[in-house]
């Protein structure tokens, strides 16, 4: 099994993979150790610190079983290399920290046929599913399209509880031993999320995508190298400055509909936003699909955009306008939890 990933969700996997006797483990990263890890990845220690961490996992793991054969890979997970070291493995663990790896994986995995045992984590919160294309949903009929860059700070920028990583990791290596020795119930067309703070857990359906670009009927991404993973996620363009959108508040969103107006309200969040609660009215468009979907928009109407914080909305109004939608467009001020605040107090802030 490949573990990509040697930080915190790497660590449990590594331990208790290793223990557990996984005949070969595969292990990519190109970090190096630092003292702030620690905290969370403590298959590394205050000795390792500089040392590449696939190097000081290996240590460990051979500490722990030294009949486990470890590969490790001092690199990057990129298009280039991804099909070739991943179809070495039967198993793949994503324990990456960000959105281009997280697609990558979940791509190659899908191209060939590989289950894809997904962790992320956040703060206090982690979610764990297992994403496999040939028996049900992938990373990407999940997720279509990532967050705008930025918006969605790494472990390292936003920090995170040293224990989640802990018990996220634990959870995608049982999840493994399950897919090596058959049998149980498996995370495939499940998500689960733990929130470590209020010390909840809370299980999400989810579905494969007929339209899903990798896994649907018309697949559109058929060659790894050809796609760009870090253009995709946003991170080698800047969208355009903030400024230029224009808001509508919440109460005069609720207004207009109260009185009928006519008005086009598109929801971008995420699916599993739109589980905890769906938005009055709203049309739902992934912000990755706004361009090639534009002509169900009526431009002769306003077009409202909504997401959690009025954020995502932004970024859907600026990709319309960069496509070269003349339409009247805003975003909702503050998104749904500022609806929850000034407008209705049922809707659920999260
Ligand atoms: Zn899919």
């Amino acid at each position: 099994m490949l573990i990509v990933g040697a930080g915190g969700l790497g660590t449990p996997l590594a331990q208790y993979l290793a223990a557990a006797g996984v005949g070969t483990i595969g292990i990519i990263d190109n970090d190096e150790v630092e003292e702030s890890n620690l905290q969370r990845q403590v298959i590394h220690g205050t000795r390792d610190i500089g040392r590449p961490k696939v190097a000081s996992a290996k240590d460990s793991i051979k500490q722990i079983n030294p009949l486990v054969k470890v590969e490790t890979y001092n690199m990057r997970l990129t298009a280039e290399n991804a099909e070739n070291i991943i179809s070495e493995y039967d198993v793949v663990a994503d324990a990456s920290d960000n959105y281009p790896t997280r697609y990558l994986v979940n791509d190659t995995c899908a191209l060939l046929g590989k289950p894809d045992v997904f962790g992320a984590m956040y703060q206090f919160e982690g979610q764990v599913s297992v994403y496999y294309a040939e028996h049900g949903p992938c990373f990407r009929c999940m997720y279509p399209a990532p967050p705008p860059a930025g918006l969605v700070p790494s472990c390292a920028m936003g920090g995170v509880v040293g224990v989640l990583p802990g018990v996220i990791g634990t959870l995608q290596a049982n999840e493994v031993i399950k897919l090596i020795v058959g049998g149980g119930k498996n995370l495939i067309g499940r998500v689960v999320a733990f929130d470590a703070w209020n010390l909840k857990w809370r299980e999400l359906k989810i579905h494969k995508n007929d339209n899903c670009p990798i896994c649907g009927k018309n697949r559109t991404i058929t060659e790894i190298e050809d796609f760009d993973y870090e253009d995709f996620c946003g991170l080698t363009q800047q969208k355009e400055e903030e400024s230029e959108v224009e808001g509508i508040e919440p109460k005069e969103l609720k207004r207009r509909i109260d009185e009928g107006d006519k008005i086009t309200i598109i929801d971008v969040r995420e699916p599993h936003e739109r589980a905890i609660a769906k938005f009055p009215e709203a049309k739902v468009i992934p912000i990755g699909q706004l361009e090639r979907r534009q002509k169900e928009l009526d431009d002769t109407v306003d077009t409202v955009f909504v997401c959690k914080e009025g954020k995502r909305s932004i970024l859907a109004v600026n990709t319309l306008r960069e496509a070269g939608y003349t339409g009247p467009l805003y975003n909702l001020k503050g998104g749904t939890n500022a609806w929850a605040r000034e407008v209705d107090k049922d809707f659920p802030v999260y």
